[in-house]
């Protein structure tokens, strides 16, 4: 049977690859593809194609399982899942050596396959079954493990003071993820909230638990940060580009922690000034979720809402219209938080 899913050809240019389905492997499953998140990575593909060759597009996937191989047991055809896209090994020194956020050998679907089309032929160690969720709305969970690494990372204290910069998804969820840990005070920073997108990110930031928020367009934003919150934060999370990791820095207190975790493919270099860092004690941290964790606990916030998913999911698209999605996702006059492509009815 032939299957039909989304790459890009070449920058701004997506083309629709024909594959034949094969037979699962032993250990392999596959899965009918239900609905697959628009990341900013996939943003970043599209623009940029880095890799300069064809790329696939599409990691936040939920569906229902089609095939299993032979020495599949636990997994029935017609479960609901979602599908992680890096896996640990399970075989390595770190691996077994129980450090398989450590895997010297991670596993992916996504260097010949993705998410934006009919199938997936994948380990069954990466599919997470899930009830009680839209397959849309569980396509949300990876974007969450993403935060619920950063807050891992954070260590995130009881009577915390947190500063989010950045409200996109990932940013959205860390607001709710902090309150939910016991933080005193969150505060957004989020760029031009003047903009139909910022005022409804502004919006949903406060929703989640915000009790402030800041206009990093704005001239003298971080002194204005600075005059409301004199001591600093307590921990600071960056989901925004690489260049603002150094306002992160610059707001965190005396001994704060500043988390991050973003891609820029044009401009990665950071400067910042060290005597400041040195002296006050502060700590910065690289949180990258892969490979993945915590889907369980992350379809488990989503269905009790401390992150409510209808908060996040803000556009439905069919498959046809990723271009549309893709577009739309960059624009600033459309509120959009997350958009989600429904594959196949
Ligand atoms: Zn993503
Ligand atoms: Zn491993």
């Amino acid at each position: 049977m032939k299957y039909d899913s989304i790459w890009v050809s070449a920058p701004g240019k997506l083309t629709v690859v024909t594959k034949e389905l094969p037979e699962p492997k032993l250990d392999e499953v596959v899965v009918r593809v239900r609905a697959c998140g628009v990341c900013g990575t996939d943003l970043h593909f599209y623009h940029d194609q880095p890799t300069g060759t064809l790329t696939p597009l599409g990691h936040e996937v939920a569906g229902t399982i089609h095939a299993t191989g032979k020495g599949v047991r636990s997994l029935k055809v017609g479960t609901d899942v979602v599908v992680q896209n890096h896996v640990a090994c399970g075989r390595c020194d770190a691996c077994l050596n129980q450090r398989p956020d450590a895997c010297l050998d991670i596993q992916t679907y996504m260097n010949d396959q993705g998410g934006m089309g009919a199938y997936l032929v994948v380990p069954q160690a990466m599919v997470v079954p899930f009830s009680g969720l839209s397959y849309e709305e569980a396509t949300l969970a990876e974007p969450v493990t993403v935060a619920l690494d950063l807050c891992r990372e954070a260590q995130i204290r009881l009577h915390d003071d947190v500063l989010v910069m950045g409200p996109g998804t990932i940013g959205l969820a860390c607001v709710a993820l902090a309150k939910a840990q016991g933080a005193r005070r969150v505060v957004v920073v989020g760029h031009g909230s003047q903009s139909v997108r910022g005022r409804h990110r502004v919006e949903t930031a406060r929703r989640l638990g915000a009790d402030d928020v800041f206009d990093s367009s704005e001239e003298f934003w971080k002194a204005a940060v600075k005059l409301a919150y004199p001591r600093g934060f307590d921990r600071v999370i960056v989901t925004s580009p690489p260049q603002t990791i150094v306002d992160g820095i610059e707001l965190a207190g005396f001994r704060g922690w500043i988390v991050y975790d973003g891609i820029s493919f044009t401009d990665d270099e950071v400067r910042f000034h060290a005597n400041d860092f040195h002296f006050a004690k502060k700590r910065l941290i690289a949180s990258h979720a892969i490979p993945n964790w915590g889907f369980p606990m992350a379809l488990d916030l989503l269905r009790d809402k401390t992150i409510p998913p209808d908060a996040l999911l803000t556009h439905i698209y069919s498959l046809e219209d990723l271009g549309v999605a893709l577009q739309l996702y960059g624009s600033s006059e459309v509120e959009i938080i997350k958009p989600v492509i429904s594959i196949g009815g």
